[in-house]
């Protein structure tokens, strides 16, 4: 597969509750989520860091617990 073909995370932001699980869980550290919200109701926005840095992995996805992250073609 073509590096141009291979899948990235894209973001269902409204889901996002800012937990980082998929910060600590990327193996090249190139996410990051902003938090935003309150404790009650927290709310976050992530986002590729640097693109070029991912490997394809889906692990961001596959540990998101509430999957706010899908692999999606580039
Ligand atoms: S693991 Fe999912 S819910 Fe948690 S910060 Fe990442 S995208 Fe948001
Ligand atoms: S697919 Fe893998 S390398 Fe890319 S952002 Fe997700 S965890 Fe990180």
């Amino acid at each position: 597969m073509n590096k141009e073909n291979r899948p990235i995370p894209a973001f269902i932001r409204k889901k996002c509750m800012a937990c980082k699980i998929c910060v600590d869980d990327c193996p090249v550290s190139c996410i990051g989520v902003e938090a935003s919200g309150t404790a009650k109701d927290p709310h976050g926005y992530p986002f590729l860091e640097d693109e070029a840095q991912c490997i394809h992995c889906g692990q961001c996805a596959e540990n998101c617990p509430v999957a706010a992250i899908q692999m999606a073609a580039a």
